[in-house]
């Protein structure tokens, strides 16, 4: 049996977690996601762009990292924070990845807010769990994910997952999900 590979000593740590605002305190540097990153994602590309124009590129979407090692045998942990809203009349996602290392899964728990999970394997399945506060969605290995923001504020979840998993973004952006959720007279609709 092979062994597995090393994992530096590191020092125990806390960190402050803002469970309304979706503030990782002593994050790494924020990952702040513009509307105008996510051309190409949304059915409606002009909508996106009236949206850019109108509101001066606003924040899509927030990460706060935790300061751990992408390394073997670290667990990361995140917030992301997504906020509201409709890009014509499809509800606001994250743009949504498989992991690196595919034999890896993740756990995400809904601190705030209303929305859906959607998974999907690389050979087209896909389905989606609600998502809401005490919530909590296992996203098995080989499954990419995103989340989407069906209410009417911030959704904001924690995320864990083993820390050699990396993201896999590419995958997503030319491939895309098989459903998307839509808001249709005052119903959320995934088709
Ligand atoms: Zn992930």
């Amino acid at each position: 049996m092979t062994s597995p590979p090393e994992t530096p000593l590191l020092e125990p740590f806390r960190v402050h977690l803002d469970l309304a605002a979706g503030i990782l305190q002593d994050a790494d540097a924020p990952l702040v996601r513009r509307a105008s990153v996510m051309r190409g994602y949304y059915a409606d590309a002009e909508a996106l762009e009236r949206l850019i124009e109108a509101e001066n590129d606003p924040v899509h979407y927030e990460t706060f990292e935790s300061p751990v090692p992408e390394e073997y045998g670290q667990v990361k942990f995140c917030i992301s924070k997504l906020y509201p809203g409709t890009v014509g009349d499809e509800f606001f996602m994250t743009k949504g990845h498989y992991h690196t290392v595919l034999q890896t899964g993740e756990v995400y728990l809904c601190l705030r807010g209303q929305g859906l999970m959607l998974m999907k394997l690389a050979d087209g399945r896909c389905c989606w769990e609600p998502f809401s506060p005490g919530q909590l969605v296992y996203v098995p290995p080989y499954w990419a994910h995103r989340s989407v923001n069906t209410g009417d504020e911030p959704l904001i979840s924690l995320c864990l997952y083993p820390g050699d998993a990396g993201h896999n973004y590419g995958d997503i952006q030319t491939d895309g999900f098989p459903r998307r959720v839509f808001l249709r007279q005052g119903q959320v609709v995934v088709e």
